[in-house]
Protein backbone atom coordinates (compact mmCIF):
# COMPACT_ATOMS: atom_id res chain seq x y z
CA UNK A 1 0.00 0.00 0.00
CA UNK A 2 1.21 3.55 -0.77
CA UNK A 3 -0.23 7.17 -1.21
CA UNK A 4 1.43 10.42 -1.45
CA UNK A 5 0.47 12.84 0.57
CA UNK A 6 0.57 16.61 -0.79
CA UNK A 7 3.57 17.70 1.01
CA UNK A 8 4.92 21.31 0.78
CA UNK A 9 8.34 22.14 2.38
CA UNK A 10 8.38 24.81 5.06
CA UNK A 11 11.75 26.06 6.16
CA UNK A 12 11.93 26.30 10.04
CA UNK A 13 15.54 27.96 10.95
CA UNK A 14 16.60 27.11 14.40
CA UNK A 15 13.64 24.94 15.32
CA UNK A 16 14.14 23.44 18.78
CA UNK A 17 10.90 21.04 18.69
CA UNK A 18 12.40 19.69 15.06
CA UNK A 19 15.70 19.24 16.78
CA UNK A 20 14.62 17.67 19.75
CA UNK A 21 12.33 15.28 17.23
CA UNK A 22 15.29 14.00 15.58
CA UNK A 23 17.07 13.13 18.57
CA UNK A 24 14.83 10.07 18.59
CA UNK A 25 16.41 8.66 15.63
CA UNK A 26 18.24 5.52 15.86
CA UNK A 27 16.24 4.81 19.36
CA UNK A 28 14.74 1.28 19.75
CA UNK A 29 10.92 1.01 18.83
CA UNK A 30 10.56 -2.41 19.82
CA UNK A 31 13.17 -4.32 21.83
CA UNK A 32 13.55 -7.95 20.24
CA UNK A 33 11.29 -10.31 20.23
CA UNK A 34 10.87 -14.04 19.16
CA UNK A 35 7.99 -14.87 17.04
CA UNK A 36 4.80 -16.53 17.88
CA UNK A 37 4.93 -19.48 15.75
CA UNK A 38 7.82 -20.95 13.57
CA UNK A 39 7.29 -20.24 9.88
CA UNK A 40 4.87 -23.44 8.79
CA UNK A 41 3.09 -24.48 5.71
CA UNK A 42 -0.79 -24.17 7.27
CA UNK A 43 -0.03 -20.37 8.04
CA UNK A 44 1.51 -19.97 4.45
CA UNK A 45 -1.73 -22.08 2.85
CA UNK A 46 -4.55 -20.53 4.71
CA UNK A 47 -2.44 -17.13 3.56
CA UNK A 48 -2.16 -17.87 -0.88
CA UNK A 49 -5.42 -19.54 -0.17
CA UNK A 50 -7.04 -15.95 1.20
CA UNK A 51 -4.67 -14.32 -1.67
CA UNK A 52 -5.78 -16.57 -4.78
CA UNK A 53 -1.95 -17.38 -4.77
CA UNK A 54 -1.43 -20.50 -6.87
CA UNK A 55 2.44 -19.66 -7.40
CA UNK A 56 4.21 -23.61 -6.93
CA UNK A 57 7.20 -21.88 -4.97
CA UNK A 58 4.91 -22.14 -1.61
CA UNK A 59 4.16 -25.41 -1.73
CA UNK A 60 5.91 -28.99 -1.45
CA UNK A 61 8.88 -30.31 -0.19
CA UNK A 62 11.38 -26.89 -1.15
CA UNK A 63 8.59 -24.65 -0.31
CA UNK A 64 9.47 -20.77 1.04
CA UNK A 65 6.50 -18.24 2.51
CA UNK A 66 5.67 -15.69 -0.02
CA UNK A 67 8.02 -13.18 0.61
CA UNK A 68 4.72 -10.49 1.07
CA UNK A 69 3.85 -12.46 4.52
CA UNK A 70 6.83 -11.04 6.42
CA UNK A 71 5.10 -9.14 8.78
CA UNK A 72 2.50 -11.91 9.80
CA UNK A 73 5.36 -14.15 10.97
CA UNK A 74 5.77 -10.92 13.65
CA UNK A 75 2.18 -10.69 14.56
CA UNK A 76 0.99 -11.21 17.93
CA UNK A 77 -2.35 -11.83 17.73
CA UNK A 78 -5.46 -10.41 19.62
CA UNK A 79 -4.19 -11.49 23.21
CA UNK A 80 -0.80 -10.68 22.88
CA UNK A 81 -1.19 -6.64 22.48
CA UNK A 82 2.24 -5.02 21.74
CA UNK A 83 3.39 -2.13 23.35
CA UNK A 84 6.20 0.15 22.19
CA UNK A 85 8.96 1.20 23.84
CA UNK A 86 9.67 4.06 26.11
CA UNK A 87 11.69 6.00 23.23
CA UNK A 88 8.43 5.65 21.21
CA UNK A 89 5.76 6.31 23.60
CA UNK A 90 7.78 9.32 24.69
CA UNK A 91 8.18 10.80 21.10
CA UNK A 92 4.47 9.92 20.13
CA UNK A 93 3.37 11.49 23.69
CA UNK A 94 5.86 14.71 22.53
CA UNK A 95 4.15 14.83 19.12
CA UNK A 96 0.75 14.91 21.07
CA UNK A 97 1.45 17.41 23.46
CA UNK A 98 2.50 20.23 20.48
CA UNK A 99 -0.70 19.84 19.47
CA UNK A 100 -0.40 17.05 16.71
CA UNK A 101 -2.83 14.86 17.99
CA UNK A 102 -4.00 12.52 14.98
CA UNK A 103 -2.34 9.57 13.31
CA UNK A 104 -3.07 8.38 9.64
CA UNK A 105 -0.58 5.16 8.41
CA UNK A 106 1.22 6.07 5.04
CA UNK A 107 3.06 3.67 3.81
CA UNK A 108 5.29 0.71 4.03
CA UNK A 109 7.95 -0.60 2.47
CA UNK A 110 9.60 -4.09 2.63
CA UNK A 111 12.96 -5.91 1.75
CA UNK A 112 13.37 -9.59 1.33
CA UNK A 113 17.44 -10.41 1.51
CA UNK A 114 16.53 -14.06 2.60
CA UNK A 115 13.42 -16.16 2.14
CA UNK A 116 11.83 -17.89 4.93
CA UNK A 117 11.18 -21.26 5.13
CA UNK A 118 8.59 -23.30 7.04
CA UNK A 119 10.46 -24.50 10.44
CA UNK A 120 12.73 -21.17 10.53
CA UNK A 121 12.50 -19.51 14.04
CA UNK A 122 11.89 -15.37 13.47
CA UNK A 123 12.86 -12.79 15.84
CA UNK A 124 12.09 -9.18 15.22
CA UNK A 125 13.30 -5.38 16.89
CA UNK A 126 12.36 -2.37 15.76
CA UNK A 127 14.51 1.48 15.29
CA UNK A 128 12.74 4.59 15.02
CA UNK A 129 14.56 5.38 11.55
CA UNK A 130 13.68 8.93 10.86
CA UNK A 131 11.70 12.17 11.46
CA UNK A 132 10.72 14.13 8.76
CA UNK A 133 10.90 18.01 9.40
CA UNK A 134 7.61 19.38 9.48
CA UNK A 135 5.54 18.94 6.60
CA UNK A 136 2.05 20.69 5.31
CA UNK A 137 -0.44 17.65 3.44
CA UNK A 138 -3.69 17.89 2.88
CA UNK A 139 -4.57 16.10 6.07
CA UNK A 140 -2.85 19.20 7.87
CA UNK A 141 0.90 19.85 9.32
CA UNK A 142 2.81 17.63 10.94
CA UNK A 143 5.62 14.88 11.11
CA UNK A 144 6.44 11.87 9.45
CA UNK A 145 7.64 8.86 11.87
CA UNK A 146 9.43 5.74 10.51
CA UNK A 147 9.95 3.31 12.09
CA UNK A 148 12.29 0.23 10.50
CA UNK A 149 11.95 -3.73 11.50
CA UNK A 150 14.42 -6.02 11.29
CA UNK A 151 13.19 -9.39 10.56
CA UNK A 152 15.99 -12.48 11.76
CA UNK A 153 16.96 -15.81 11.63
CA UNK A 154 19.82 -16.58 13.75
CA UNK A 155 21.97 -13.85 13.01
CA UNK A 156 20.83 -13.50 9.20
CA UNK A 157 18.49 -10.54 8.04
CA UNK A 158 15.44 -12.22 6.27
CA UNK A 159 13.43 -9.23 6.00
CA UNK A 160 13.18 -5.26 6.73
CA UNK A 161 9.71 -3.48 6.69
CA UNK A 162 9.82 0.44 7.00
CA UNK A 163 6.16 1.52 7.91
CA UNK A 164 5.48 5.19 8.17
CA UNK A 165 3.08 7.55 9.85
CA UNK A 166 1.91 10.97 10.09
CA UNK A 167 1.42 12.56 13.02
CA UNK A 168 -0.53 15.84 11.95
CA UNK A 169 -2.46 18.59 13.84
CA UNK A 170 -5.77 18.01 11.76
CA UNK A 171 -6.77 21.23 9.75
CA UNK A 172 -10.71 22.09 9.53
CA UNK A 173 -12.66 20.89 6.67
CA UNK A 174 -13.58 24.18 5.18
CA UNK A 175 -9.57 24.92 4.93
CA UNK A 176 -9.08 21.81 2.42
CA UNK A 177 -7.91 23.71 -0.76
CA UNK A 178 -10.69 22.52 -3.45
CA UNK A 179 -13.71 22.40 -1.40
CA UNK A 180 -14.53 26.35 -1.70
CA UNK A 181 -14.34 25.80 -5.68
CA UNK A 182 -14.85 22.62 -7.05
CA UNK A 183 -14.63 23.59 -10.48
CA UNK A 184 -11.56 25.01 -10.18
CA UNK A 185 -8.78 22.94 -12.45
CA UNK A 186 -6.26 20.63 -10.11
CA UNK A 187 -2.62 22.77 -10.29
CA UNK A 188 -0.83 19.86 -9.16
CA UNK A 189 0.57 17.14 -11.86
CA UNK A 190 -0.58 13.98 -11.08
CA UNK A 191 1.67 11.39 -9.43
CA UNK A 192 4.13 9.81 -11.84
CA UNK A 193 3.70 5.99 -12.04
CA UNK A 194 6.63 4.03 -10.86
CA UNK A 195 8.32 2.84 -13.67
CA UNK A 196 11.03 0.03 -12.93
CA UNK A 197 13.14 -2.70 -15.39
CA UNK A 198 9.76 -5.07 -15.03
CA UNK A 199 7.37 -2.68 -16.44
CA UNK A 200 9.78 0.08 -18.34
CA UNK A 201 7.95 -1.13 -21.99
CA UNK A 202 4.49 -1.22 -20.42
CA UNK A 203 5.14 2.55 -20.11
CA UNK A 204 7.07 3.16 -23.01
CA UNK A 205 4.30 1.66 -25.45
CA UNK A 206 1.49 4.35 -23.30
CA UNK A 207 3.82 7.04 -24.20
CA UNK A 208 3.17 5.74 -28.03
CA UNK A 209 -0.48 5.29 -27.59
CA UNK A 210 0.04 1.76 -27.55
CA UNK A 211 -1.40 -0.56 -24.88
CA UNK A 212 1.00 -3.54 -24.72
CA UNK A 213 0.23 -7.07 -22.82
CA UNK A 214 2.58 -8.95 -21.61
CA UNK A 215 2.50 -12.79 -22.99
CA UNK A 216 4.31 -15.77 -21.74
CA UNK A 217 6.17 -17.30 -24.46
CA UNK A 218 6.45 -20.38 -23.10
CA UNK A 219 2.49 -20.96 -22.09
CA UNK A 220 0.86 -18.09 -24.10
CA UNK A 221 -0.77 -16.82 -20.69
CA UNK A 222 -1.32 -13.09 -20.98
CA UNK A 223 -0.84 -10.87 -18.07
CA UNK A 224 -1.33 -7.58 -16.21
CA UNK A 225 0.64 -5.80 -14.39
CA UNK A 226 3.85 -6.46 -15.70
CA UNK A 227 5.80 -9.30 -13.95
CA UNK A 228 9.36 -10.74 -14.73
CA UNK A 229 7.71 -14.35 -14.59
CA UNK A 230 4.67 -16.30 -15.74
CA UNK A 231 2.28 -17.29 -12.76
CA UNK A 232 1.07 -19.81 -15.17
CA UNK A 233 3.94 -21.99 -15.92
CA UNK A 234 7.18 -19.96 -13.96
CA UNK A 235 8.62 -19.50 -17.49
CA UNK A 236 10.22 -16.21 -17.74
CA UNK A 237 10.33 -15.28 -21.59
CA UNK A 238 7.69 -12.61 -22.69
CA UNK A 239 6.79 -11.17 -25.96
CA UNK A 240 4.03 -8.26 -26.32
CA UNK A 241 0.70 -8.29 -27.70
CA UNK A 242 -1.58 -4.56 -28.40
CA UNK A 243 -4.46 -4.45 -26.56
CA UNK A 244 -7.90 -3.59 -28.96
CA UNK A 245 -8.82 -1.18 -26.32
CA UNK A 246 -12.09 -2.96 -25.80
CA UNK A 247 -13.30 -3.45 -22.46
CA UNK A 248 -15.97 -3.80 -19.82
CA UNK A 249 -15.80 -2.65 -15.95
CA UNK A 250 -15.13 -5.63 -14.01
CA UNK A 251 -15.42 -3.74 -10.75
CA UNK A 252 -15.17 -0.02 -9.49
CA UNK A 253 -14.66 1.95 -6.26
CA UNK A 254 -15.56 5.76 -5.65
CA UNK A 255 -13.03 7.69 -4.14
CA UNK A 256 -14.89 10.50 -1.94
CA UNK A 257 -12.07 11.92 0.66
CA UNK A 258 -9.72 13.01 0.70
CA UNK A 259 -10.39 15.19 -2.33
CA UNK A 260 -6.66 14.78 -4.37
CA UNK A 261 -5.79 18.02 -6.54
CA UNK A 262 -3.96 16.16 -9.01
CA UNK A 263 -7.24 13.44 -9.85
CA UNK A 264 -9.56 15.15 -11.62
CA UNK A 265 -11.89 12.71 -11.97
CA UNK A 266 -13.33 12.31 -15.11
CA UNK A 267 -14.09 15.24 -18.10
CA UNK A 268 -17.02 16.35 -15.88
CA UNK A 269 -16.01 19.86 -14.76
CA UNK A 270 -18.12 19.35 -12.09
CA UNK A 271 -16.49 16.62 -10.53
CA UNK A 272 -12.98 18.50 -10.49
CA UNK A 273 -11.68 17.09 -6.81
CA UNK A 274 -14.91 15.94 -6.23
CA UNK A 275 -16.08 11.97 -5.70
CA UNK A 276 -14.10 10.18 -9.22
CA UNK A 277 -14.73 6.60 -10.11
CA UNK A 278 -11.56 4.40 -10.05
CA UNK A 279 -12.17 1.61 -12.41
CA UNK A 280 -11.02 -2.49 -12.79
CA UNK A 281 -11.19 -3.13 -16.63
CA UNK A 282 -11.55 -6.38 -18.20
CA UNK A 283 -10.13 -6.10 -21.54
CA UNK A 284 -11.10 -8.13 -24.30
CA UNK A 285 -8.14 -10.14 -24.51
CA UNK A 286 -8.59 -11.34 -20.31
CA UNK A 287 -6.73 -9.48 -18.17
CA UNK A 288 -7.65 -6.48 -16.00
CA UNK A 289 -6.26 -3.20 -15.34
CA UNK A 290 -7.34 0.07 -13.42
CA UNK A 291 -7.88 3.30 -14.71
CA UNK A 292 -10.24 6.23 -14.47
CA UNK A 293 -13.45 5.88 -16.10
CA UNK A 294 -14.85 8.79 -18.30
CA UNK A 295 -17.82 9.94 -19.85
CA UNK A 296 -20.35 9.12 -17.37
CA UNK A 297 -20.55 10.56 -14.00
CA UNK A 298 -19.04 8.54 -11.22
CA UNK A 299 -21.72 7.39 -9.79
CA UNK A 300 -23.01 6.10 -13.47
CA UNK A 301 -20.10 3.68 -13.60
CA UNK A 302 -21.95 0.06 -13.39
CA UNK A 303 -20.14 -3.55 -13.23
CA UNK A 304 -20.16 -4.72 -17.14
CA UNK A 305 -20.24 -1.13 -18.82
CA UNK A 306 -18.64 -1.18 -22.09
CA UNK A 307 -15.86 1.17 -22.34
CA UNK A 308 -12.85 1.80 -25.28
CA UNK A 309 -9.18 2.48 -24.25
CA UNK A 310 -8.36 6.59 -24.56
CA UNK A 311 -4.90 7.77 -24.06
CA UNK A 312 -4.96 11.15 -22.75
CA UNK A 313 -1.86 13.48 -22.05
CA UNK A 314 -2.62 14.55 -18.50
CA UNK A 315 0.73 17.29 -18.81
CA UNK A 316 3.89 17.61 -20.93
CA UNK A 317 5.61 14.54 -19.89
CA UNK A 318 2.90 12.22 -18.56
CA UNK A 319 0.38 10.28 -20.89
CA UNK A 320 -1.81 7.25 -19.53
CA UNK A 321 -4.59 4.86 -20.59
CA UNK A 322 -8.46 5.88 -19.64
CA UNK A 323 -11.36 4.26 -20.15
CA UNK A 324 -14.62 5.51 -21.82
CA UNK A 325 -17.84 4.48 -21.99
CA UNK A 326 -19.10 3.29 -25.13
CA UNK A 327 -20.84 5.74 -27.64
CA UNK A 328 -19.66 9.66 -25.28
CA UNK A 329 -17.04 10.05 -26.81
CA UNK A 330 -19.31 11.26 -29.89
CA UNK A 331 -21.60 13.22 -27.09
CA UNK A 332 -18.25 14.96 -26.08
CA UNK A 333 -17.02 16.05 -29.44
CA UNK A 334 -20.58 17.47 -30.02
CA UNK A 335 -19.92 19.64 -26.90
CA UNK A 336 -22.51 17.74 -24.73
ZN1 LIG B 1 3.69 -19.31 -19.04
Amino acid sequence: MSYEPVVSHEAEAGDEFATRLKGYEGQRAAVARVGKDPVNAPMIRHWCEAMGDTNPAYSGPDAIAPPTMLQAWTMSGLSGHTRGTHAYDELLGLLDEAGYTSVVATDCEQEYPRPLRPGDEITYDSVIESVSERKTTKLGTGYFVTTRMDIRVGPDLAGTHRFRILKYAPRHRADLPGRQDRSQKPSRPRPRPVVNRDNADFWEGVQRHRLLIQRCTGCGTLRHPWLPGCNACGGLGWDTVEASGEGTVYSYVVMHHPPFPAFTASDHAADAAGPYAVGLIELAEGVRMLGNVLGVPYDKVRIGLPVQLEFQDCDEELVLPFWRAHGTREMQEAGA
